[in-house]
């Protein structure tokens, strides 16, 4: 039986190889070489497309652009279409300032980069852009808030202040965050289990025991940066993006803070996602012309908006908070003329009053039924 105990100790050997290679495997060191090409090896991200040369298209020329920031005057705010919030069969979004909408999909209602402060800023009394008009609606006004979304660090589109309220409020939303982001968010008392950090093209399908329909979520490519705090090493060391929507066959964009590079992101979005049904595209902060290395300017958007096929979109990133140059009514007039020029229809591309709920996806009878 020598020969049987030899075979035996020899299977138990090859069995505990194969477990210490797995366990090496699973818990092994990550490779550089291994890293995709937007990681750096210090844990920073970075940009992958090419720089182009920035860009002045429908904008005057730099040296005709006022000196002083942005003069903002209050934006009228829109009142009225609660029943549109109110009924569990429609789709609306609602603009509440800056990069802050209120999409709400049937019964499901989520928050896009939610800044309801008085600034932009890490201190709220005496420094930072100041907002030049009030939140088009409260927070506390808002349909239960089911899922926040957060494009980046920056502080006009992450507010410490907004999702502790929104948490206070609705303690069982979810915050879809870029990577690196959550530790951030956790430092503020969001449970690490209701946090969901995606990288570039990582996707995530989401049900909610209430609701019946299901909600995909893939965190998109975007050229920006990201900084958070004094420090230079704060800068790029958590990733941006946008975030793609997929919802009963419907696909919404939201674009987060973007400048075009060199164009070969949205391409791609393009390629795998148009046509989309709705877009969230930024049109403010553009002039002078060195600020399009990081934000697009109205023609740009009109742009992506061709690019992506996208059959109604949504203006944002303007009006709320002086950070650049541009006079308050640069980003519509440029838009209107943008719009012209790419023969898009009127309707096609809109910019929505504060607090305006706008009702989107009208399902027919016929589609009403045939909707699964
Ligand atoms: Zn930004
Ligand atoms: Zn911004």
């Amino acid at each position: 039986m020598l020969w049987l105990q030899k075979f035996l100790l020899f299977l138990l050997l090859i069995l505990m190889s194969g477990i210490l290679s797995c366990a090496e495997k699973s818990a092994g060191e990550v490779s550089l070489e291994n890293l995709p090409l937007h990681h750096l090896p210090d844990g920073h991200f970075r940009n992958t497309d090419t720089l182009t040369e920035p860009i002045r298209d429908t904008m005057e020329v730099d040296s005709l652009v006022p000196t002083e920031r942005t003069q903002l005057r209050p934006l009228p705010i829109f009142r009225g279409g609660e029943e549109i919030w109110a009924d569990s069969s429609a789709s609306s979004v609602t603009w509440i300032g800056h990069s802050t909408y209120c999409i709400k999909l049937k019964k499901l209602s989520i928050l896009a980069n939610p800044i309801f402060s008085e600034r932009a800023s890490p201190v709220q009394f005496f420094f930072g852009p100041k907002r030049g008009s009030p939140p088009g609606r409260a927070l506390d006004s808002l349909p239960n808030v089911d899922l926040v979304l957060i494009s980046h660090d920056h502080y006009d589109h992450l507010d410490r202040g907004s999702i502790k309220d929104i948490y206070k409020k609705w303690p069982a939303c979810y915050f879809a965050v870029p990577l690196k982001v959550a530790a951030i968010l956790e430092d503020w008392g969001i449970p690490k289990s209701q946090i969901i950090e995606l990288d570039w093209w990582e996707s995530r399908i989401f049900s909610w025991k209430n609701l019946q329909d299901k909600l995909t979520l893939t965190f998109v490519p975007a050229h920006h940066t990201s900084r958070r705090g004094a420090f230079k090493s704060s800068r790029n060391a958590t990733l941006w993006g946008g975030w793609m929507l997929e919802f009963e066959k419907k696909k919404l964009w939201f674009a987060g803070d973007i400048a075009m590079g060199d164009g070969s992101y949205y391409k791609e979005i393009a390629k795998k996602f148009a046509p989309v049904d709705v877009a969230f595209l930024p049109i403010g902060s553009y002039k002078p012309s060195r600020y399009t290395r990081v934000h697009v300017s109205p023609r740009q958007a009109a742009q992506l908006h061709q690019l992506v096929q996208s059959k109604k979109s949504f203006a944002m990133h303007w009006g709320t908070f002086s950070m650049v140059y541009e006079r308050m009514d640069d980003p519509p007039k440029d838009l209107a003329r943008a719009k012209k020029e790419l023969q898009i229809p009127e309707n096609d591309f809109i910019i929505p009053g504060l607090g305006e709920i706008v009702q989107i996806f009208v399902y027919s009878n016929l589609e009403q039924k045939n909707a699964p």
